[in-house]
């Protein structure tokens, strides 16, 4: 599974930012954003982690996850429509000639520390 490496790098992540923080708590929180055309299940997500935090100081942290929608971009008509799914042709006029922006982020945007 894709989402376990991607977990276990997350985690690797929060520690070395917590260490370098010079905090010693323990994860409240994590937010993370996750495009929906990243090709990241955030169910496998959430799974992994529940199995990857045990022991580490991210056990029982929430995650929080964001997952924008890429925009179409038309060439033609100028358009930009936030969409669902992956489209090959402006949703408003129909040309083929279009390029998507956004969607594909994975990043962790913020550690929420327990007080
Ligand atoms: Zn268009």
């Amino acid at each position: 599974m894709h989402e376990l490496s991607i977990v276990e790098a997350l985690i690797e992540q929060v520690e070395l930012e917590v260490d370098r923080a010079g905090e010693t708590g323990r994860v409240a929180r994590l937010d993370l954003v996750i495009g929906r055309l990243s090709g990241v299940n955030t169910d496998s997500i959430r799974f992994a982690f529940q199995m990857l935090a045990a022991g580490t100081r991210a056990e029982g942290a929430e995650l929080a996850i964001t997952e924008p929608k890429p925009t179409c971009v038309c060439r033609t008509c100028g358009a930009r429509s936030e969409i669902e799914e992956l489209v090959a042709a402006c949703p408003r006029c129909g040309n083929r000639d279009v390029f998507l922006e956004g969607g594909q982020e994975l990043l962790l945007e913020s550690i929420e520390l327990v007080d």
